[in-house]
């Protein structure tokens, strides 16, 4: 690095710092590769004692106590990697990917006893699809060329992102997120779910020690030890913080829409799948039972209920049967739905609303079973049952291994009955089907993000089906299946009359 930009990255960090509560710091670049102590009070050797303590940056490698903290870490990393540039993109983006292959089975292995939920093997195999994610080679600036000379835009970076994580997929989503977020150039801080911050940490430290050792750059991916609703409020307060990427269910995508700040939003989803008579019907029962079983359901893309044509239904059930999924009986069902959900009276006399029972979203399909009073073998995939299209299991987003099949006596009804209960969340659809005309009809009718034909839901991010992966599905704010685009200014640089080579 030259000696001008160091000093410039001196003199902007030095400001940075001093707007967010007059503290001094010491700042390191690639040409001072060790971490440096933080600056303790009064310790210049002047004898006056400092008003304010500094904030400690140096040598946590991205993790944080607070969000200030954290943010102005995250904020001195973003200007560090503006002057390392594309190469140190490019270097984040390997580290990333190679290391989350590599710990794939310990992080997948933290992550399911922190959070206790979905299935162990397929916690690994998230982690090792890391690598599947866009990056650097994603942003191509777009150019125009013409009489009045030359015209480039180009997909800057923002600075700081705020980005709230799941329980779900709390080391998956987080990675993901920093290949997509740091390929553009930016910097990040997480709020994770308190229940899957733990293991989220340790990801972070290990990428930030990595990355540090290799680009000198010691925070760019930061994350708030101990994350709350205050710190989500701050981490989205503080002027840092430029743009928000929240991937959860309602309540969250709520709060953020709230903060005045631009929130990209990966939102909940309820996926329906809706089967006819013209597709193959095993390969739609192995399909639906891949899609629905994996990680026991907690995939936002997962099938969550299924309607088919009255007349193939016995025989798309007959199949799933066959392929390993267990068939419960009307009594199975109403035990495991006394255990799976509570409801409470609507205000004023209203329809019962069904609430989920947290101790059985992402649980074994064995375990659920037990609930209905059955017991099936322990390396059963998937439960399910005949319901109407009322059901709780239908109507709630539940993440559990347990399908309900409704039987529909028209394509029309099939289209209906998924559109309501999908609830306009407009994320995830699925149909299995040969006509063309029912397949464009449940497109139209439901406007999903993501729309999957014959094929099981992970196919509509790439895995078995064409098409890149992420874990954030931006749906009700509108971009779609994030990558590194979605976190740009895009920004038009215009040279008049020259420069046009022919
Ligand atoms: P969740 O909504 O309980 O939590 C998500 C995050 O939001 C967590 O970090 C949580 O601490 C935080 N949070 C929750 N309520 C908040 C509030 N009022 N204010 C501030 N922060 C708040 O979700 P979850 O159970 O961890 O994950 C499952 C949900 O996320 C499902 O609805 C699923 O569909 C959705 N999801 C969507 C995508 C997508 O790409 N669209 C991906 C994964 C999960």
């Amino acid at each position: 690095m030259s000696a001008v930009n160091e000093t410039l990255i001196r003199d902007v960090v030095a400001e940075v710092l001093g707007r967010i509560g007059g503290a001094t710091t010491t700042v390191t670049t690639s040409a001072q590769a060790a971490p440096a102590p933080a600056a303790k009070s009064g310790s210049c050797g002047c004898g006056t004692k400092k008003a304010t303590s500094a904030p400690v940056l140096r040598g946590k490698y991205g993790v944080f106590a607070t969000a200030d903290e954290a943010c102005a870490a995250a904020q001195e990393a973003f200007l560090q990697l503006q002057q390392k540039g594309m190469a140190a993109r490019r270097k984040i983006e390997e580290i990333v990917k190679t290391m989350a292959e590599k710990n794939a089975e310990p992080w997948g292995r933290i992550e399911f006893e922190e959070t206790k939920i979905g299935s162990l093997p397929h916690k690994v195999a998230k982690l090792g699809l890391i690598k599947l994610v866009p990056g650097v080679d994603w942003l191509r600036p777009d150019a125009h060329s013409g009489d009045h000379g030359i015209t480039l835009e180009e997909y800057t970076p923002f600075g700081v992102v705020g980005a709230i994580t799941p329980s779900t997929h709390s080391i998956p989503t987080l990675s993901g997120n920093i290949v997509n977020i740091c390929a553009a150039g930016n910097a990040v801080v997480f709020n994770a779910h308190p229940s899957a911050a733990k293991c989220a940490a340790v990801a972070v430290r290990a990428y930030n020690e990595a990355i540090y050792r290799e680009t000198g750059i010691e925070n760019i991916a930061c994350i708030i030890e101990k994350p709350t609703l205050d710190s989500f409020n701050a981490l989205c307060k503080n002027e840092n913080t430029r743009l928000l990427l929240v991937t959860g269910g309602p309540m969250v995508v709520k709060a953020a829409m709230q903060t005045g700040k631009r929130a990209i939003c990966a939102g909940p989803g309820n996926p329906p799948v809706f089967v006819d008579d013209t597709c193959c019907p095993t390969r739609a029962a192995k399909a639906i039972i891949s899609g629905a079983a994996f990680d026991n359901n907690l995939l936002c893309i997962g099938e969550k209920q299924v309607f088919v044509l009255d007349h193939v239904a016995d025989k798309l059930m007959q199949r799933m049967s066959e392929n390993g999924a267990v068939k419960l009986t009307s009594a199975q069902l109403a035990s495991l739905t006394k255990a799976a959900f509570t409801f409470k009276e609507g205000q004023g006399g209203g329809c019962a609303h069904a609430s989920v029972n947290k101790e059985l979203i992402g649980k074994d399909a064995s375990v659920l079973a037990q609930a209905a009073g059955i017991n099936v073998p322990a390396d059963t995939q998937l439960l399910f049952a005949e319901t109407d299209a009322n059901h709780a299991f239908v109507q709630e987003e539940q993440m559990m291994p347990m399908l309900p099949i409704v039987r529909v006596k028209s394509v029309e009804e099939g289209i209906a009955l998924s559109l309501q209960s999908e609830h306009n969340y407009k994320h995830t659809a699925v149909i299995h089907s040969h006509d063309v005309e029912n397949i464009t009809a449940m497109a139209r009718a439901l406007d999903t993000t993501l729309f999957v034909k014959n094929g099981p839901s992970p196919a509509g991010l790439g895995l078995g089906g064409e098409g890149y992966l992420s874990f954030s599905i931006a749906t009700p704010t509108g971009e779609g299946i994030t990558n590194p685009r979605t976190f740009t200014r895009v920004r038009r640089c215009v040279m008049v009359d020259n420069l046009r080579i022919y």
